[in-house]
């Protein structure tokens, strides 16, 4: 089958002719309909973040349909062959103490797909059952993918921030996790939700998805959303972005009892003043990562309902072709999570 893969960091990806993957007892074979290039897959061809081993078919945002089904493979999975299904990226022990507490993105051996085993950038993946969940058929391939990272992320953080109904949230970037995180935050029965951003565009978005816009390229983000509060903060505030400053604004910008999610990827150092921001207030500063499998059919339903509507999240697709695949990490690279492309084999 064909894979594009990454030979070396740094280097373009390339095409290889290469064995269609070995099916274990409890695994599932399944034929790739989309595959998501996500921001992280750029990182991984550039060598900012390690992937091991090499070569490897990235790709962790997959979509496809059950072509086969390992001997072992019981009725508990509920998957069979013709099945659409997404795939969540995590494959884990199942049985190591972060597994056995439902906290299996910890997994002492977990591999991610697309990072440390081969992912979605080629005809066939190999995973095992349980990382297969049910696709409906109102659900397009393109947006079984992408949900797969993006949404689940926004769904989890959320989860993270322990958001209520009735409280309010601010988040800090509203591209592909952020216009998830505006519709989900309602659906967890927030009351007012703020979105932040520069971009007029991702702000229009964001209100059409009955966000309240700060534009923080006009105006102080964090005076703005204290001024909408009546001088009191968020109870939420999610940081989708990575950038110090946005994490700063994100903790000034929290009610008493305030919880800051952080989720975009920086290793920058960020300030805190523990006395006025933290203490006074008993804010909370939380890393939320990845994301759970029993989250994902959770999320699944509301897209399938349409409460989480992902149309306008995939701006284009491309066949399984390296140079357009190089092309667009290119374009990621230029103008980030703008471009969600989806390639489809
Ligand atoms: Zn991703
Ligand atoms: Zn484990």
């Amino acid at each position: 089958m064909k894979a594009v893969r990454l030979i070396k960091p740094g280097q373009p990806l390339e095409i290889q002719e290469i064995p269609v993957p070995q099916v274990g007892p409890r695994d599932v074979l399944v034929r790739v309909k989309a595959a998501g290039i996500c921001h992280s897959d750029a990182h991984y061809r550039a060598g900012v973040s390690l992937v091991d081993p090499l070569p490897l078919t990235l790709g962790h945002e997959i979509a496809g349909v059950i072509e086969q089904v390992g001997a072992e493979v019981t009725d508990v999975n509920s998957v069979s062959v013709g099945d659409r299904v997404c795939l969540h990226y995590m494959v884990t022990c199942g049985d190591c103490i972060y597994c056995s507490q439902g906290s299996e993105q910890f997994c002492t051996s977990g591999q991610m797909l697309g990072k440390n085993r081969d992912g979605g950038y080629a005809e066939y993946i190999s995973v095992p059952a349980r990382n297969a969940f049910p696709l409906p058929d109102e659900i397009p391939f393109e947006h079984g993918a992408i949900m797969m990272c993006s949404s689940a992320t926004s769904f989890h953080a959320l989860r993270k921030g322990r958001l209520e109904a009735g409280e309010t949230v601010a988040v800090f970037g509203v591209g592909g996790l952020g216009t998830s995180a505006v519709q989900l935050a309602r659906v967890f029965g927030a009351l007012d939700v703020y979105a932040v951003d520069i971009n007029a565009d991702k702000l229009k978005m964001a209100e059409g998805f009955g966000a309240i816009p700060v534009n923080a390229a006009e105006t102080d983000p964090v005076a703005e959303v204290k001024r909408l509060t009546g001088g009191r903060g968020v109870d939420v505030a999610l940081e989708l972005i990575g950038l110090p400053l946005t994490a700063r604004q994100c903790i000034e910008s929290l009610a008493v009892f305030g919880r800051a999610v952080v989720v975009g990827l920086s290793d920058k150092t960020v300030e805190i003043a523990p006395y006025r921001e933290l203490i006074c207030r008993e804010a909370e500063v939380i890393g939320s990562a990845d994301h759970l499998a029993h989250e994902l059919p959770i999320l699944i339903e509301l897209v399938r309902r349409g409460t989480l509507d992902l149309s306008g999240a995939v701006t284009g697709t491309v066949p399984l072709d390296a140079d357009e695949i190089n092309e667009t990490m290119d374009r990621l690279e230029r103008f980030g999570g703008d471009v969600r492309v989806v390639i489809t084999p």
